[in-house]
């Protein structure tokens, strides 16, 4: 007779997957929560993204501005931003629009930019995920360059093209991508950080002096904010100028109201009779 063989044990339970975040998840919950809903909870596909040729302007300056990191010869990120810009689908942007002499105007400061650095080492366009499984989240962001300009001091550029920044946005996009930095590069505890977020266009620089201090705290207000999300259970929209930029507008009932009859408690009889004003 043979022993029947023991039953076999079951796998131990798989942990929760971490909550991911990224600036872009964060600062569409706190511009509307209904546009986080439809981006990050509603399933609902993505609408195609229309490139402004604002935007194009952008992403062909940070690509050239990514050449010119890698080798430092200036007319690789030209050349770069040339192809770029005279792809079919970039025309809005291409060869005879003001935008793509704007371009150009832009990368000539950010070659003025990149000459004026002095550094030991440096990297462009790092990426990566930044886990924390023990506070359950997982952030993932970039940075466009990042230089180490003596032993333990480093800089990080975010590269900005708009004509103007909101500094608070700007800020926490630094704090993040402080975390990549020290991730990827595995820095040291005594190691600091100087985040700039660098307007290529008006020249204006936000810095920021990061610590690893910094950078656990961030961490621990990422993981308390991750909480706050997973617990939401309304999203409201509160439609405004964020409007004008949000990809599912056109599915968006409350920004259509607000378009075609303005704010309309503001027009009810009673509000006007009661001229709360
Ligand atoms: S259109 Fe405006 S109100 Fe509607 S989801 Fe987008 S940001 Fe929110």
């Amino acid at each position: 007779m043979t022993t029947p063989s023991p039953e076999p044990a079951d796998p131990p339970p798989r942990p929760p997957p971490l909550f991911r975040l990224t600036h872009s998840k964060i600062q569409q919950f706190q511009r509307c929560r209904k546009q986080y809903w439809f981006s990050y909870i509603s399933g609902i596909d993505w609408p195609d993204q229309v490139d402004s040729p604002a935007a194009l302007v952008g992403n062909g300056v940070h690509r050239a501005m990514q050449k010119l990191c890698e080798t430092g010869d200036p007319a690789d990120g030209e050349h770069e931003l040339d192809l770029y810009l005279r792809m079919p689908k970039h025309e809005s942007a291409g060869p005879g629009t003001e935008y793509h002499a704007v371009a150009f105007e832009i990368y000539a400061r950010g070659v003025a930019a990149h000459q004026s650095i002095e550094s030991e080492e440096r990297f462009a366009e790092m990426d990566t995920w930044v886990p924390s499984p023990r506070r359950g989240i997982n952030v993932r962001a970039k940075v466009d360059r990042a230089d180490r300009l003596a032993e333990n001091r480093w800089q990080l550029i975010d590269w900005k093209t708009g004509r103007f920044d909101l500094d608070d946005a700007v800020d926490a996009q630094l704090d993040i991508a402080h975390l990549v930095l020290r991730t990827m590069l595995r820095l040291p505890r005594e190691a600091t950080v100087r985040a700039m977020g660098w307007n290529l266009r008006s020249g204006e620089q936000r810095v920021r002096e990061l610590t690893r201090d910094d950078a656990v705290k961030t961490v621990d207000y990422l993981s308390r904010l991750a909480q706050r999300l997973q617990d939401l259970t309304e999203f409201p929209a509160t439609p405004g100028p964020q409007c004008t930029f949000c990809n599912w507008r056109s599915r968006c009932d409350e920004a259509a109201t607000n378009e075609r009859i303005g704010i309309d408690w503001l027009e009810d009889e009673w509000e006007r009779e009661a001229e709360p004003f």
